[in-house]
Parts: structure tokens; C-alpha cells; sequence
């Protein structure tokens, strides 16, 4: 049988219900005869001791007959069902409450010499003297220390055993009744439990088959809420997952395409002679250019995978922040002499040591002053700088080119986007520049901003931890 939540209910419902009866039917019913017997015992030692208080005269004393005991004798064996015996010293019964009038002329020492010794007897038969067994309670009377006699009480007891058996029935009545109210509590844990757990294993399946929209059942109680919420929240990544997954595929496919086709069209131009010798060197600088161009998405999407996987690590060392701008632009000579445009460099400090990856600062610096450049008009000017504050350092890269629109501001750190301002001008942009630059001043625990108005220009403002001296 396949192990569910609710055969085992069932099995725990059946174990403790067995268990439950059972135990009553044994343990409790001997508890209750105990309780019973002792109950007995009690009332049969107060009934002698008020015989023996109230009659000691009358009976063991001479002063009278037994006659006014008969009234008492016979309302206690009929009404509490106890066989009251007067006994004299030498062990002969001088009065039977069952025959007041004619007690039975009998000897107890001749039957059984130890039972006037005993203050209580079970199972008392005295060799068929008493028709059944009974439970006997001797009580000895003294009087000026001396033995005057003793009075002896007899309960049958089968009494004991009939008590407990109708106390055992109420109690077994109850726990009928008490059956199907522990069956409707299993069936409520049933219903709080295994019911919203199965509704959330039906959203499992179907988020594990992809349908991200199935909703998910908000009912339930607190930590089956909990477990639905973290299924949707699940869910939810996952589609968003699913939605990058494809987002991406499909602007991978169509990056790679425009270069490998405009590659392979050139290539194949020059290769029957539509393109004339003379003409020959412009196409293959556009090849150089495509190519070029594939290379930096490869080896942008291979860095970004590499923050994915949170395998970036970082190689934190103190260096000198002015040394890599000075550096970074250095290299932005040759673009910039082509747009004439002048790169201001200001420095807050002479130095202004730093502690981060240099490799990594140095690539966020050089796809800032890239864009920069990119987006900059003709004759004018960017500039660089820092800024310290507290254990901060601020890097600022400012144009003043065509700036980005509003609506685009927050998009411009997403994989692959461009603006469409940007996709007429800067062909060779991949889109994934600032998305790598994002990353890289994440993975430094810092932060990464842009102002811009469009057509004023943009400026881009990283963190970096200042070196403690
Ligand atoms: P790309 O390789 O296209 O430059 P980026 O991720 O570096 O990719 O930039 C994404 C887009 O953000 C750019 O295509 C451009 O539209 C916009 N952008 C980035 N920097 C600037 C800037 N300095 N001025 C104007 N627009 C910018």
C-alpha cells in the first residue's frame, strides 16, 4: 500500500483507538476493582467500628438481648447487601444478621483458626459456610484490654466485580461515542493538511511542465501559506527565468546573424570578384570590423556567465584609482583625436588609492569612456574625475552628448539594450557594456548611477572603497 498522509492517520486513528479499549478492558478494569474493593473494605471497618461503638453493651457486655440489633442487622443486609456475624471471644457466632433470630451454631476456630486472626479475608468461603465468596472484614473488640469478641462483615464479592463492570460499560459507552469524535478530528488534520499540501503539489507539477500562470490556492493555514507563497514566488522567478532564457537566445541568434552575414557576403563578393581588387580593402576592413565585433560579444556574454555562475571572483588589491583613468584614457587617445573631442581628467587628490579589482575597475572605466566617446558630438568635451567622501570614492564619467530619454534610463542595464538613438549611431555597440559594468560594481559590494537628459548628455558615478592607511 502506498505510504499517503492519510492511510498513516488512519493506522495512527486504528492503533490508538485498539489501544485505548484495550487498556481500559485490562489495566483499567483492574484499576477499578482495586478502587472498588478498597472502597468496600473502607465501608465494611466503619460499619464494624459503628456496630462495635454503638452495641458493645448489648453485646458483648450483657446488658440486653440481641433483639434491638435485629432492626440493624436486618436493614444492613438488605439495604447494603453485608452479612453482619457477632462472634464471642472463643470464636463461636452469636448472631447472623441473614438468620438474626437462629444463628448458625458454629465454631469458627473449628473451621479455620486463623481467620478471627486476620483483620481482613478475600475470597472467604469457610468450608461452605457462606454461599459465595466473599470479601470479610474482622473487626475485634476490646474492652478493659480484654477480648471481649469480634464482629465480623461479609460482601459478596461478585458485588466488586458487577460495580466495576458497570462502571467499565459507562466508560466503554463513552469511548463509542468518543470514536467517532476522534474520527472527525482525524478527518479535520485530514482536511488541514493533506488537502492544501496536495494543492501545492498540484502546482509544483505544474510549474515543473511550465504553466507559471497555474494560481496556486490561497487558503489554507499559516505554514501551508507560507509554502504556497514560495511556490508562486518560485513560479514566479522561474518564468521570469524562462522569459530571460528565451530574450536571450533570440538576441544572441540575431547579434551573431548581421556580422556572420555581412562577413560571409563580403567574403563571398570578393571571392567571385564582385567586389573589384581596388575595392577590396574597404570590404575586408568592414570584415576586420565584423569580426571584431563578434569577438566582444563572446567575450562580454563569457564575463557575464562568469557573474552568473558566481564564478567572478574578485582579486581585491589597494591601487591607485588616478594611475587607471590616466591609463584608460590613454587608450581613448586615437578615437578621441578622430571626433576631436577632449577628455578632462580632474583628480580630487594626487593620489587616491583604492581597494577593488584593477583589472575589472579598469574594464568599467574604459565601456564608460567608450560610450562616452560614442555618444559625444564632435568637438566636445568629457571629463573624468573623482571624488572622496568618507571611505568612499566617487568615479564620475560625464559627456555632453545625446544624453538618453527618460523611459530608457532604467532599461540601459538590461542584457543587449540600446536605444534607438543608439542603434542608427554606434553599430558596433553589443548592448551587454554597462550590464558587465553593473556587474562588476556589484560583485564590489558598491554602486552604480546615471544622470541624463536627453540631447544635454550623461553622466555615469561609481562607488569604490577607499584604501584604510
Ligand atoms: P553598447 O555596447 O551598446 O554601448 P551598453 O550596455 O554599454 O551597450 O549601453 C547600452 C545603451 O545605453 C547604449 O546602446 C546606449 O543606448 C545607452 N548609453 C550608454 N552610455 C551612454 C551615454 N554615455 N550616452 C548616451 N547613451 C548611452
Amino acid at each position: 500500500m502506498k505510504k499517503t498522509l492519510w492511510s498513516r492517520l488512519i493506522i495512527c486513528y486504528l492503533i490508538s483507538t485498539v489501544t485505548v479499549f484495550v487498556l481500559l478492558n485490562t489495566y483499567g478494569m483492574s484499576l477499578l476493582k482495586e478502587r472498588i474493593k478498597k472502597d468496600q473494605v473502607n465501608l465494611l471497618y466503619k460499619e464494624a467500628s459503628l456496630i462495635a461503638n454503638s452495641y458493645r453493651g448489648n453485646i458483648f457486655e450483657g446488658n440486653g438481648g440481641f433483639d434491638d440489633l435485629a432492626l440493624r442487622f436486618t436493614s444492613i443486609d438488605n439495604y447494603l447487601n453485608i452479612r453482619v456475624w457477632i462472634v464471642s471471644r472463643n470464636g463461636q457466632i452469636v448472631a447472623d444478621s441473614s438468620n438474626v433470630s437462629n444463628p448458625p451454631d458454629i465454631n469458627l476456630y473449628d473451621i479455620d483458626p486463623d481467620f478471627l486472626s486476620k483483620n481482613l479475608s478475600e475470597n472467604t468461603i469457610l468450608g461452605g459456610l457462606l454461599s459465595e465468596p466473599m470479601l470479610s472484614v474482622i473487626h475485634r473488640v476490646d474492652y478493659n484490654f480484654q477480648l471481649r469478641g469480634f464482629i465480623v462483615l461479609h460482601s459478596p464479592m461478585s458485588e466488586i466485580d458487577s460495580k466495576a463492570n458497570l462502571y467499565l460499560d459507562v466508560a466503554n459507552i463513552c469511548f463509542l461515542l468518543f470514536f467517532p469524535l476522534l474520527l472527525i478530528i482525524f478527518v479535520y488534520i485530514y482536511n488541514i493538511t493533506v488537502r492544501p499540501l496536495k494543492n501545492s503539489i498540484k502546482a509544483a507539477k505544474e510549474y515543473s511542465s511550465g504553466n507559471y500562470d497555474y494560481k496556486l490556492s490561497t487558503r489554507g493555514s499559516g505554514e501551508f501559506l507560507e509554502l504556497n507563497a514560495a511556490l508562486t514566488y518560485m513560479a514566479q522567478e522561474l518564468s521570469k527565468l524562462d522569459d530571460y532564457q528565451k530574450k536571450f537566445v533570440a538576441n544572441i541568434s540575431h547579434d551573431f546573424r548581421s556580422p556572420l552575414t555581412s562577413i560571409k557576403g563580403y567574403a563571398e563578393a570578393i571571392m567571385d570578384g564582385t567586389i573589384p581588387a581596388d575595392m577590396q580593402a574597404k570590404y575586408l576592413n568592414i570584415i576586420i570590423d565584423e569580426t571584431e565585433r563578434l569577438n566582444k560579444l563572446t567575450s562580454g556574454l563569457l564575463e557575464l556567465n562568469r557573474f552568473d555562475t558566481r564564478s567572478a571572483l574578485l582579486d581585491i588589491v589597494s591601487f591607485d584609482i588616478n594611475q587607471v583613468i590616466k591609463k584608460t584614457a590613454a587608450s581613448f587617445e586615437g578615437a578621441c583625436r578622430n571626433k576631436k573631442i577632449t577628455l578632462n581628467l580632474v583628480f580630487a587628490a594626487e593620489e587616491t588609492y583604492v581597494d577593488a579589482d584593477m583589472g575589472k575597475i579598469q574594464q568599467v572605466l574604459y565601456n564608460l569612456i567608450d560610450n562616452a566617446i560614442k555618444f559625444s558630438h564632435n568637438n566636445s568635451q568629457i571629463r573624468v574625475s573623482t571624488e572622496e567622501k568618507g571611505d568612499k570614492v566617487f568615479v564620475s564619467v560625464k559627456d555632453y552628448g545625446i544624453g538618453i530619454p527618460k523611459d530608457a534610463v532604467k532599461k540601459i542595464w538590461d542584457r543587449f539594450y540600446k536605444t534607438d538613438a543608439s542603434r542608427g549611431r554606434d553599430k558596433k555597440g553589443t548592448g551587454l557594456g554597462l550590464s558587465i559594468a553593473k556587474e562588476i560594481i556589484q560583485a564590489h559590494n558598491e554602486n552604480i548611477n546615471v544622470i541624463s537628459t536627453e540631447g544635454v548628455g550623461s553622466e555615469f558615478i561609481f562607488s569604490l572603497k577607499r584604501t584604510v592607511e
